[in-house]
């Protein structure tokens, strides 16, 4: 079966559950589980923050970064379709009493500053405190570059704002930019990476920042019930994930760009866009669902009209799926 509805989707392959299965673990809540202790600083020092902090999902690693940044009545500015605000439950609000801001993405996944500026409110009493500016890189797949990037925090030194990304793709973008994450993740205080999505291990995001950033952090995360005790055996995974899937994440994006081809050959040139590892198809509805239990009856799964490709969609399966599509009659 080839899946296209998630990255979400992965299977750890042999080596990495070798990882897992061998893992050196401890008490993490006491700061013992030695390989989770090592993942948090290899994905510091990879991204050049001086903390980083294991947690079980990226929902839980934005969550924990917005009640370190915000104290009650403050206020996070950040996409109207963003994870942070759009798909975490609301979580800032209801657990931290953080009033979010959304403003609409560009159609490039940026927020754009000058709107960003606009929603700034000035110190007084009447308004929420402004605090923090909420980016997301990749954004439904589509990269933010680091000019623009420097830009966001060039405003927020201005009015004193701190910078969260919430990264769960960030390593897409380093890829396709061909940045170093430590270049790419500088203007940020704190980047939430997700393990779990295209770099294939089964559980855990990771948190990263300062010092004081992180240790409040991780306070929060024993608040949210995240505090896991031997955490090794799913660290591993992560760590090798770190260690061996990254610059794999381009031929995810050869895929994505190549059946992106075929699709607008198939049903012309509007029908779908593609970025980094996503293609957003843009058919009818009917003609969607026609495809869908088509696809379904060649063993290819696909839900929404998103499609996401990872390292469980191999290049004879893209094969597959451009013959698939190909042949396909409406
Ligand atoms: C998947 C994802 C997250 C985190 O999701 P979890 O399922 O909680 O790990 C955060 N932000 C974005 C943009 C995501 O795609």
């Amino acid at each position: 079966m080839i899946d296209l509805r998630s990255d979400t989707v992965t299977q750890p392959d042999e080596y990495m559950r070798q990882a897992m299965m061998t893992a050196s673990i401890g008490d993490d809540v006491y700061g013992e589980d030695p390989t989770t202790n090592e993942l948090e600083e290899f994905a510091s020092n990879l991204l050049n923050k001086k903390a980083g902090l294991y947690l079980p999902s990226g929902t839980q690693s934005n969550l924990a970064a917005l009640l370190s940044h915000c104290q009650r009545g403050d206020e996070y500015i950040v996409g109207q379709d963003a994870h942070t605000y759009r798909f975490e439950g609301g979580g800032a609000a209801v657990l931290g009493s953080i009033q979010p801001q959304p403003i609409n993405f560009e159609s490039n996944g940026t927020l754009a500053i000058d709107r960003i500026e606009s929603v700034i409110k000035p110190l007084d009493s009447h308004f929420a405190r402004s605090k923090l500016v909420c980016l997301e890189n990749t954004q439904a797949g589509k990269v933010l570059d680091l000019e623009y990037i420097e830009r966001v925090r060039e405003l927020c030194n201005r009015y004193n704002l701190s910078l969260h990304l919430d990264g769960a793709r960030f390593f897409n973008a380093c890829v396709d930019l061909t940045l170093q994450p430590a270049v790419l993740a500088e203007p940020f205080d704190s980047i939430s990476i997700c393990l779990s999505k295209g770099l294939g291990a089964p559980v855990g995001s990771i948190l990263l920042g300062n010092s004081d950033l992180i240790a409040e952090a991780r306070r929060w995360r024993k608040v949210l019930g995240g505090g896991m005790r031997q955490a090794g055996f799913m660290a591993a995974g992560g760590l090798y994930a770190l260690k061996h899937n990254i610059s794999r994440l381009s031929e995810d994006h050869e895929n994505a760009s190549l059946v992106h081809e075929k699709l607008i050959e198939r049903f012309g040139k509007n029908s779908a866009a593609c970025a980094t590892n996503m293609i957003h198809l843009n058919l009818d509805q009917e003609i969607y669902s026609t495809l869908q239990s088509y696809l379904l009856s060649h063993e290819i799964r696909v839900s929404t009209q998103r499609w996401v490709f990872h390292l469980n969609v191999s290049q004879p399966q893209v094969q597959k799926l451009v013959e698939a599509i190909h042949e396909f009659k409406t």
